[in-house]
């Protein structure tokens, strides 16, 4: 009978440990995630861990008194020294290490079997508890929810990257990795450059040798400019030279305004989101000066995003 009772005081204390480490352990946000993704588990465990502090102070309540009634029960049995020596063995390695090694490692799939075990004991303990809560949350605080900020979800998914565990495969993980950072960049980063840029003034005749070239540098849009280069008034768009009958000069052929300004320091989420708004999908890119120095398009944003360079059926390899 004596073995019985201090096997029961142990399993006890194991439990009260090991839920207390397991189940606090389980972020409460985190929680939340996996019951919106259908995680049964997880609801179990949200019932008794979204009062943190109560069940909190039940567990350690739990815990104590189990603790306290095994070694004073073992004291009645023998003398005082073995007493202590062996409940203290017992419950350091079977009430304390065993169990929180164990929940800690097993707490979401274990956890809600014993969570109608700990209600029952929240219920008893609920009127010391609830005013220990009280001062414990008017003191240390409530608890906060788990936010990460966007360079530590990229951490997270580089650490998947990494784990044999991971469902995500690597274009995923690329792509999420792409749409965390690509807002931080600025056109300046990674627009084409002045030099690299094919532009055409509002006066150049489209003649055939003209059209040839239009047709060889082989982009869609071709930003018109008016004087000097960095006056630009619009976009010819190639596709408008098929119906073109005559030779005319540019300036009666090109749309006008068809193209946004941006500056080098503009944020690509903001150029993306003008580029959607406009329904213009290139802009040319003005310095502090205020000078032509690039041309950016929806094309530059989007590889910004995919971390893949696009290359289409025109482009040289
Ligand atoms: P689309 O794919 O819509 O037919 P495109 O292939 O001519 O157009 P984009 O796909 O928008 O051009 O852009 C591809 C790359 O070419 C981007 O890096 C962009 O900055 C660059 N680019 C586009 N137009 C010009 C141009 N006129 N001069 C220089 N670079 C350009």
């Amino acid at each position: 009978m004596t073995y019985i009772i201090s096997i029961i005081l142990l399993i006890l204390s194991a439990l009260f440990s090991g839920l207390t480490l397991g189940l606090l352990s389980l972020d409460k946000t985190e929680l939340e995630r996996k019951i919106k993704l259908g995680d049964k588990n997880a609801a179990k465990i949200y019932e008794v861990r979204k009062n943190g502090s109560i069940l909190l102070v039940t567990l350690l309540v739990g815990n104590v008194l189990v603790n306290a009634v095994l070694s004073v029960f073992l004291g009645s049995i023998m003398s005082g020294f073995w007493a202590v020596a062996i409940s203290t063995f017992l419950i350091v390695l079977f009430g304390e290490i065993l169990p929180q090694a164990f929940f800690a490692r097993h707490a979401l799939k274990y956890g809600p079997k014993f969570v109608p075990i700990v209600q029952v004991v929240m219920w008893f303990v609920y009127p010391i508890a609830y005013p220990i809560s009280w001062v414990l949350e008017r003191t240390v605080g409530k608890e906060t929810e788990t936010v990460w900020d966007r360079e530590e979800l990229a951490e997270i998914i580089k650490d998947h990257e990494e784990s044999d565990l991971s469902e995500l495969d690597s274009d995923e993980q690329k792509i999420i990795l792409g749409a965390l950072e690509y807002s931080d960049k600025k056109a300046g980063e990674v627009m084409t450059y002045r030099d690299d840029c094919f532009l055409i003034s509002s006066e150049t005749v489209l003649t055939e040798s003209v059209l040839k070239h239009i047709k060889d540098e082989g982009y869609t849009r071709v930003p018109v400019f008016e004087d000097r280069k960095r006056n630009i008034i619009g976009v010819l768009y190639t596709k408008d030279l098929i119906t073109l009958r005559q030779t005319v000069p540019v300036s009666e052929v090109y749309r006008p305004n068809a193209i946004l300004k941006t500056t080098t320091d503009e944020t690509l989420d903001d150029l993306l989101n003008t580029f959607i708004r406009e329904k213009i999908h290139m802009a040319y890119v003005l310095s502090s000066q205020n000078e032509f120095v690039g041309l950016i398009t929806l094309e530059d944003i989007v590889e910004e995003i995919i971390k893949t360079e696009i290359e289409d059926e025109t482009d040289e390899a």
